[in-house]
């Protein structure tokens, strides 16, 4: 679809039997000790103790992490193999272990352009067939890259040759099935991280309601509101922050009717996708400004949630909703003081043009709440750096006023690696936005930034079932994990395709 397989670099990865017969770059997983003893049968004795007798050498001891290479040992078969030991030692007998992570630290040890069999034994169990398929992922999300705009940089030896890896496994054909549903993953992650890497002169909000457009060969049905459009509904306040910006806003309505009833309540997912934000007449410092092509994470994680969801054929009914605009400073632009009626009626007086994401989100929120009535409402924005500030990259920011809601969310950030903490709400934070001259301010100011930028959304979603996930520090910029390579993480879509996952007839 629209996601770019040119500079994905997507391994093809195939699913075969135990024992047959390997490629010439070969992985296996040992832990203190040493190699899975069923491994003797896949690799025959005179492998097996070649390898054992290495990793004796080595004192290794099979940590976390720990990789053993033994380039082009003879091990078996008169073929020469470039040989790989993973260690997998677990921690403790708690933790559990997380094939995902452990398919990223494998892509990351194998020889560039070279074809790979992995050997999926750890000591003490082969890989359930949920496991290998989680660990399949993770080989391809590690691969993901986004060049394709460096022309003339000489890729490294074999960088950019596809490769085909091997996952020989105890039942196949069961990982194959259960890849299906991985691969709709890979699919949206991959959309979402290509879609935040995009520069802004390329995704303007029309080209980004394009892409969104393109959902529809999956059976998403698409509706694109222009500005003529987003005027009549009354979206003031969102209207009001693209305004500077020579380029028109939009907002992209995406439903996907995979319940068994098509009258079903959807479950709703909202993003907020500022294409750029300059800050407005509020304008940000120089440094770092370049970031800013990222404000539109929330959009971009609910652009590729929606793939996957139609790719993998969810049984429920969703819907996505975002709002696209540009943040520009203009002889046009909205200025501070200035008092804006959003579409709920309620005036908010403009204390900074760069605190937009909830002007924006605003107008959303409640047009999916009286429009379709949802279930729930999870919102996802990169919305302040306070939650940068309170949270770093680890964990992304939870508010909500639905405690079933906000224990899903955390559970499914538990099951996918991608954390939520939940932060405070409450009146005494409430009543920071009051304004002295509109209903309610834009900026509580520097003080529990983040928490008053939810309590402003908060002001916006009607009584419904709600959360807010400030995606400011995990969407983009610096979390570089075993599975995420590039400056994009694609944040939100693992984690919600699981949260959705939960709510399927
Ligand atoms: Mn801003
Ligand atoms: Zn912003």
């Amino acid at each position: 679809m629209t996601s770019n397989a040119k500079t994905s670099h997507s391994p093809k990865i195939s699913f075969a039997a135990l024992d047959d017969s390997p490629e010439a770059v070969l992985v296996l997983f040992a832990d203190k000790d040493g190699l899975a003893p069923a491994t003797s049968a896949a690799l025959g004795a005179e492998g097996f103790t070649r390898i054992a007798a290495a990793l004796a050498a080595e004192s290794f001891k099979g940590k976390a992490g720990q990789a053993l290479v033994l380039p082009a040992e003879t091990v078996f078969g008169g073929t020469p193999r470039h040989v790989i030991i993973i260690g997998v030692a677990q921690e403790d007998d708690k933790t559990p272990r997380d094939a995902l992570k452990l398919g990223g630290q494998v892509f990351t040890r194998l020889p560039k352009g070279r074809d790979a069999s992995i050997l999926a034994l750890l000591p003490g169990l082969a890989l359930p067939t949920g496991e290998a398929a989680e660990m399949a992922l993770g080989l391809k999300l590690a691969a993901y890259r986004f060049d394709q705009y460096q022309t003339r940089k000489k890729p490294e030896d074999g960088e950019n040759k596809p490769i085909h890896i091997t996952l020989h496994v105890e039942n196949p054909a069961a990982v194959k099935k259960d890849m299906k549903a991985r691969e709709a993953v890979y699919e949206g992650v991959v959309l979402a991280r290509d879609l935040v890497n995009e520069p802004a002169n390329v995704l303007t909000p029309s080209e980004f309601a394009r892409r969104a457009e393109a959902l529809e060969k999956l059976g998403v049905e698409i509706e694109v509101l222009d500005e003529k459009a987003l005027k009549k509904l009354g979206m003031r306040a969102l209207l009001g922050v693209g305004q500077g910006s020579a380029e028109e806003s939009r907002v992209v309505i995406m439903r996907w009717q995979g319940g068994k009833d098509e009258k079903e309540a959807p479950l709703a997912f909202i993003g907020k996708g500022v294409v750029f934000d300059t800050g407005g007449i509020s304008i940000k410092p120089a440094g770092g400004m370049e970031d800013m092509k990222g404000d539109m994470a929330g959009a971009a994680a609910v652009v590729g949630l929606m793939h996957t969801l139609a790719s993998r054929k969810a049984k429920v009914n969703v819907l996505g909703a975002i709002g696209l605009v540009e943040n520009m400073p203009d002889g046009k632009a909205q200025r501070p003081g200035d008092i804006v009626t959003s579409m709920s009626g309620q005036t908010i007086e403009i204390i900074n043009t760069d605190a937009e994401g909830r002007l924006v989100l605003a107008d959303v929120l409640w047009h999916v709440k009286q429009a379709y009535n949802p279930k729930f409402m999870v919102n996802l924005a990169t919305l302040t750096g306070a939650i940068v500030v309170a949270l770093g990259n680890h964990h992304a920011g939870l508010f909500s006023n639905n405690d079933a809601l906000a224990q899903n969310l955390t559970k499914a950030g538990q099951e996918s690696g991608e954390w939520l903490w939940r932060m405070p709400l409450g009146p005494l934070y409430d009543k920071d936005i009051d304004s002295k001259f509109a209903d309610v301010k834009n900026s509580g100011g520097r003080n529990a930034g983040a928490i008053t930028a939810a309590q402003f959304l908060q002001r916006f979603v009607d009584g419904c079932p709600w959360a807010h996930l400030d995606i400011a520090g995990t969407a983009m910029g610096s979390p570089q994990t075993e599975i995420n390579k590039s400056w994009a993480s694609g944040f939100g879509v693992r984690l919600l395709d699981r949260l959705v996952a939960g709510y399927e007839g």
